[in-house]
């Protein structure tokens, strides 16, 4: 059988480039034959802003934006000034990202592009056949990051939240921001039984994205976020103010076991592969971590994909978080407001990068209220039961 390339990847965006760029680079997946299959390639827009926290010194820094120290936590009660040391808070705008990827895979001529949409990809055992909407290709691996969220909305085992939000890049008249400190979270607005919040990146004294976040069951109507945002931007004081662009999006946050839809020669990657941290959205550290180990899992020669992915006990922690949150939206503001006023930031950044030991883990559990960490653990034993 003749195949027209070694491997397809379905999706251009933060993980298909990603991995595209890591053949790119690396001399030793200079022979295999790539397509890339995106509508959109090369993408050269701005389309998201990827925030992210790293420890030291990156080779994204040159495409940075902006960068934060410091950030706040705010709710009606309970303020507080986070000290990130040893991390920083980064900002990256898409276009850069698109940009820096784009130029290293056009250099590469053994990787090829289509700007067809992918209609269905299918392993049969011995090579994979995806069909597009300009022919069908068969390659031996296929890497799809084209997230189906049906399947996710018709799981009932899992709970399913949407991180949803509608950001504004705003430019006031008169100077107003601090642009050495972010605000992380503020949850001193109207919470309307849900987790609500507002985030705020300011990058000059007259400029800033801020971006109205809910985790919730369901999206709002457009004006809802507008209105909140108004609201938002007439109580810090800011009455006159322009709108430069805007950015809006949705995140699955559900621990749904998507290497279930992995095959032997099929990985599903970066969100559509459960590759967004289930409990808060962020996705783009994890998407450059895993595409190191994916490449050294290839480089081991190891072509069973279904071997690829392993379950930690942070799927669990997420797991009972969601459960939680599932089951008690309105609660969200307070739980996150016992592990800001509990834990040290540096602490739970790396908590949230899965990179604590067990006993830290414990530490950080006992700071949210047990009765109600006790009942969801017990419900959902019985669930599994
Ligand atoms: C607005 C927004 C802001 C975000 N901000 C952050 C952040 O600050 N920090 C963070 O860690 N995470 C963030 N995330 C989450 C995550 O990092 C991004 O969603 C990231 O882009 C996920 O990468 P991906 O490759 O899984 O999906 P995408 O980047 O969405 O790539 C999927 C690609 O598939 C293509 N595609 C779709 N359907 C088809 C089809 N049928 N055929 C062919 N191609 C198709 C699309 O054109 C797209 O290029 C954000 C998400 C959004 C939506």
């Amino acid at each position: 059988m003749h195949l027209d390339y070694d491997y397809i990847i379905c999706g251009a965006g933060a993980s298909g480039l990603s991995l595209a760029t890591a053949f790119s680079l690396d001399p030793l997946f200079s022979k295999i034959k790539i397509l890339i299959i995106d509508p959109d390639f090369p993408k050269v827009v701005n389309d998201r802003t990827w925030c992210f926290w790293e420890e030291k010194e990156s080779s994204w820094d040159e495409m940075i934006f902006h960068s934060w120290k410091n950030v706040l936590f705010k709710s009606d009660n309970f303020n507080k000034n986070l000290s990130l040391s040893p991390f920083v808070y980064k900002m990256l705008k898409s276009k850069s990202r698109y940009n820096y990827s784009n130029q290293i895979i056009s250099k590469n001529s053994n990787i090829n592009s289509s700007k067809a949409k992918v209609l269905n990809v299918l392993d049969n055992g011995a090579y994979c056949e995806v069909k597009t909407s300009s022919g069908v290709y068969r390659s031996k691996k296929v890497f799809n990051s084209i997230l189906n969220w049906d399947l996710i909305n018709n799981t009932q085992k899992y709970p399913l939240l949407i991180q949803h939000f509608e950001g504004w890049f705003i430019e006031t008249e008169e100077d107003f921001f601090n642009t050495n400190e972010a605000t992380f979270m503020d949850f001193s607005i109207n919470q309307n039984s849900n987790t609500r919040f507002m985030y705020v990146l300011p990058f000059s004294k007259k400029e800033a994205l801020i971006e109205y976040t809910l985790f919730s069951k369901n999206l709002l109507n457009q004006n809802e976020y507008e209105d909140a945002l108004n609201e938002y931007l007439k109580n810090l004081g800011i009455k006159k103010f322009s709108i430069k662009s805007k950015e809006s999006g949705k995140i699955p946050m559900t621990v749904f076991p998507f290497e279930k839809q992995n095959s032997k020669n099929i990985l599903y990657i970066g969100t559509a592969g459960g590759w967004s941290k289930p409990s808060t959205g962020y996705t783009f550290k994890n998407i450059e971590r895993k595409t190191k180990t994916l490449v050294e899992f290839l480089k081991e020669n190891d072509t069973n994909f279904i071997k690829f992915s392993k379950k930690t006990r942070f799927w669990y922690y997420d797991l009972i978080f969601l459960d939680v949150l599932f089951q008690n939206n309105h609660l969200g503001s307070k739980l996150f407001i016992e592990m800001f006023k509990k834990n040290s930031p540096n602490m739970i950044f790396k908590f949230l990068n899965e990179q604590t030991s067990f006993f830290e883990e414990i530490k950080i559990m006992l700071s949210f209220p047990k009765g109600i960490f006790i009942k969801t653990i017990l419900k959902r034993i019985l669930k599994i039961k």
